[in-house]
């Protein structure tokens, strides 16, 4: 059997384990130190915009955090990009919150802005005026941020980006996850810089950001006795995580430019098979990660579909998948309200993630190339 290609895997920059030595010559096993200091230093550095950044146990920890200090509670509605993981979602119902789900527009694969403002307004006719909007940067590619942003200041209605996918994107110039009241980043196993598990909150306050540590550190008053008047949570990361952040910190710019070149393979790869088109960039606004590159397969020109070209990659051990199933159909979210047609439905059903890792070898780009030849018989 060929050795796996993963659609993307961890991909070590060489300093991480001095950072995590340093932790453990001086001790600072433990959810603050030197390293959790330095790598929310380098994220503000990098995202620039005044950003002030905490960094956390998840992502998800993250959303769950924006939620609540958007003063989301019990029975609050709060609109969400229907095509996105879960993870996206989820912090509502942890809030006791109900998410209505806004579906795609086609030249992002993000929120589109009409639909936005048709759920919006209709919530509002409803008596339900949504508490926040979650707009997600999916697989790299920026939202119509501006679009979206003026559509929820015009209502006042704070925005929480999920730029889980998109460290290292931009939009108009300007670093995804610095748009909203909140941004959220995850350094998950698979995303583009990893910490093995971890995630941030991208603040605009000190006071936003000291609120955020206050809460994911036990929410403890200032006291010599543990004194609570807010319910707090666990959700600070490690210093020792922190270290394989700070070390992954120095080679995000490869990253990205490596991520960008698997894009610009897959361009070449299918650029004479009529029917697949390659996700990239609607403009010059958007600049993408590439976190994950995906094609979409038109069945009735190419007689192929999404499903066949997985399949004939897992035979030759190399990993691809369907997009993100969007949240409106998916039965734990079947009694949410949706907004929207069947853009990220049509999406989802003819739409494949490819393996996208900055570590992949020319060997592995040739095995993937000849599948790709074989499938559409080029
Ligand atoms: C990975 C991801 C998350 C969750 O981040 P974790 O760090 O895994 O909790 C949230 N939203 C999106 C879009 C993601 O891809």
């Amino acid at each position: 059997m060929n050795t796996k290609i993963w659609l993307s895997s961890p991909h070590m920059g060489g300093n991480e384990q001095k950072y995590i030595n340093e932790a453990f010559a001086e001790n600072w096993v433990a959810p603050l130190g030197p390293n959790v200091d330095g790598f929310e230093k380098d994220l503000e550095q990098f995202l620039g915009e005044n950003a002030k950044v905490a960094v956390l146990s998840a992502g998800t920890a993250a959303l769950h955090l924006a939620l609540i200090e958007c003063g989301v509670q019990h029975g609050d509605e709060v609109i969400c990009q229907s095509m996105t993981f879960s993870a996206s979602a989820n912090p509502i119902a942890y809030c006791g919150g109900i998410p209505v789900f806004v579906d795609s527009e086609p030249d992002t694969w993000n929120m589109c802005p009409k639909a936005l403002r048709e759920a919006i307004e209709d919530r509002i006719q409803k008596g339900t005026k949504p508490k926040a909007v979650i707009v997600v940067h999916l697989y790299g590619m920026p939202a119509k941020m501006d679009e979206i942003t003026a559509i929820a200041q015009e209502f006042q209605i704070p925005v929480i980006e999920d730029a889980a996918e998109a460290l290292g994107s931009t939009y108009k110039g300007k670093a995804c996850g610095t748009f909203g009241r909140f941004g959220v980043l995850s350094f998950n196993g698979n995303k583009i810089i990893t910490t093995s598990g971890g995630g941030a909150l991208v603040c605009h306050t000190q006071e936003d950001k000291d609120k955020t540590v206050f809460l994911s550190t036990q929410a403890r008053d200032n006291a010599p006795h543990y004194q609570h008047s807010h319910i707090g949570f666990n959700y600070r990361m490690s210093n020792i995580v922190a270290g394989i952040g700070r070390g992954q910190m120095e080679v995000l710019k490869d990253r990205v430019a490596a991520r960008r070149a698997m894009h610009d393979f897959y361009l070449d790869a299918f650029k004479n098979i009529e029917g697949v088109t390659v996700f990239s960039e609607p403009g010059n606004d958007f600049y993408s990660n590439h976190w994950l590159s995906a094609i979409i397969i038109d069945p009735q020109v190419t007689g192929k579909d999404r499903e066949g070209l997985r399949l004939a990659f897992l035979e030759d051990n190399i990993e691809s998948r369907p997009l993100w199933k969007p949240m409106h159909l998916q039965p734990v979210f079947e009694s949410s309200p949706y907004y929207g047609g069947k853009i990220s439905e049509n999406l989802f059903d003819n739409g494949l993630c490819l393996p996208s890792g900055s570590n992949l070898s020319d060997d592995d780009r040739e095995r993937i190339a000849s599948v790709i030849r074989n499938y559409f018989g080029v």
